[in-house]
C-alpha cells in the first residue's frame, strides 16, 4: 500500500483521472485480470459510444479474465469499446490504426496475480514497448507504469524504465517517480507526461 491505504494501482488510477477525457483512446499494455482495463474504460467511455481501450497481454488466461471482469462490470455498450489482443506489448503499434492519437498507455508490470509467476514482463520487451508508446502518445498524454521490485528481474526492469524516462528531453517530457522510501519492496510508480 502507498499513500495511506491506497494500492499503487489505485494511485495510478487517480492520476489517470486527471489526464483522461471522455472519448479518449487508451492502451492497457498488460491486461492481466482486467482491473486496469475496466478502470480506464469507465474514464473514457461516453454516452454516444466514443472512447476506446486497446488491451493486450501475452497470456490467453489473462485476456479471458479481463473479458469475464468486463462481463461483470461493464454495460454492453461499454464492452463494445474494448478491443483485446493476445500479443506482446512491444507490438502495440500493429493493432492500432495508423496515426491514432493515444492519451494513455498503462503498464502494470510483473506477473499475473493468481497465475503463473514464471510468465513476467521483461526489461527487453518493456523497453521496446516504451519506445512504441512514446511514438503513439499524443501531446498531453501519459505513459503510466506500476513497477514491482520484489521478484527476480524486477529491479533490473525498474532500472530499464528509469533509464528510458531519464533520457527523454526536458522540453518534451515530464518524468517522475513515486517511491516508498521506508518500504524498499513496495511497488513504484513512474509517470511520463508528454507536454
Ligand atoms: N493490469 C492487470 C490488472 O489490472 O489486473 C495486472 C497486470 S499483471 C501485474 C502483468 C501482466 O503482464 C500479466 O498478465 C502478464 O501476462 C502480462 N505480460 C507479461 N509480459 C507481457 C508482454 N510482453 N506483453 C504484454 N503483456 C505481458
Amino acid at each position: 500500500y502507498i499513500f495511506g491505504k491506497k494500492k499503487a494501482t489505485e494511485v495510478a488510477h487517480l492520476v489517470w483521472r486527471h489526464v483522461l477525457h471522455k472519448g479518449d483512446i487508451v492502451i492497457d499494455a498488460t491486461c492481466g485480470n482486467g482491473y486496469d482495463t475496466v478502470a480506464m474504460l469507465k474514464m473514457v467511455a461516453d454516452e454516444s459510444g466514443r472512447g476506446c481501450v486497446y488491451g493486450m497481454d501475452i497470456q490467453t488466461e489473462a485476456l479471458e479474465n479481463t473479458s469475464s471482469l468486463l462481463d461483470e462490470t461493464a454495460t454492453q455498450k461499454e464492452k463494445e469499446l474494448v478491443k483485446l489482443f493476445p500479443i506482446c506489448h512491444s507490438r502495440m503499434d500493429e493493432v492500432l490504426p495508423e496515426n491514432t492519437a493515444v492519451r494513455l498507455v498503462a503498464f502494470n508490470l510483473g506477473y499475473l496475480p493468481g497465475g503463473d509467476k514464471g510468465i513476467i514482463t521483461t526489461s527487453k520487451t518493456t523497453l521496446l514497448a516504451l519506445e512504441a508508446a512514446k511514438k503513439m502518445l499524443m501531446s498531453g498524454g501519459l505513459i503510466s507504469l506500476v513497477v514491482y521490485v520484489g521478484h527476480p528481474g524486477g529491479r533490473e526492469e525498474l532500472e530499464t524504465v528509469e533509464g528510458f524516462a531519464s533520457g527523454l528531453c526536458v522540453d518534451g517530457w515530464v518524468c517522475c517517480k513515486f517511491q516508498m522510501l521506508n518500504r524498499p519492496l513496495a511497488p513504484l510508480l513512474v509517470f511520463i507526461f508528454k507536454r
